[in-house]
């Protein structure tokens, strides 16, 4: 199967509510490499299943570490299944981007910090704390396993100026 970027917010694939991943099996282990793949090609932080055409509860995601402006990569993780259990009361207001939705920019608030737990690749649970900007990428991605885009609840559109959005980081 070729797996594509889908864009457009009215894209079925994208409104869809994805299915659970019951087991892991070989086929689903090479999506998973697929998944990883389009991600980093296409400069993104993290990248959801349905993002590429498949409606399963699977996310690819990066942990960043932010330092003056710019971000490092500090972690990947690949997360099936992913429930947040608990997260903060407190809140955070901040720039998004979306890979299905390259031409919108806007401000989205989310949970400052989120428990989401998870299977491994390997089917292991697994459990994970993040903040801040991490935390915001889990919450995004979760959000396109449910047919939600980030556009449903942005707060504020950034005005359209092309040199500001190059370099975005996309999820
Ligand atoms: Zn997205």
């Amino acid at each position: 199967m070729k797996y594509t970027i889908q864009t457009w917010v009215n894209n079925p694939i994208l409104r869809s509510k994805s299915v659970e991943v019951e087991t892991i099996d070989d086929e689903l282990q090479l999506f998973f490499l697929v998944l990883w793949k389009m991600m980093y090609a296409n400069d993104g932080v993290g990248l959801a299943a349905p993002q590429i055409g498949n409606n399963v509860r699977v996310i690819a995601t990066t942990q960043r570490e932010k330092k003056s402006g710019k971000s490092k990569l500090i972690g990947e993780t690949l997360m099936v299944n992913p429930v947040i259990t608990d997260k903060s009361k407190e809140m955070i207001t901040a720039e998004e981007a979306c890979l299905s939705v390259p031409d919108v920019f806007g401000f989205v608030r989310r949970h400052k910090s989120v428990t989401v737990e998870f299977l491994d690749h390997k089917g292991h649970k697994q459990t994970k704390k993040l903040k801040d900007f991490n935390a915001t990428i889990i919450q995004h991605e979760i959000d396109h396993l449910d047919g939600v885009l980030f556009v449903d609840k942005m707060v504020k559109e950034k005005p359209s100026k092309k040199d500001s959005r190059k370099g975005k980081e996309k999820k």
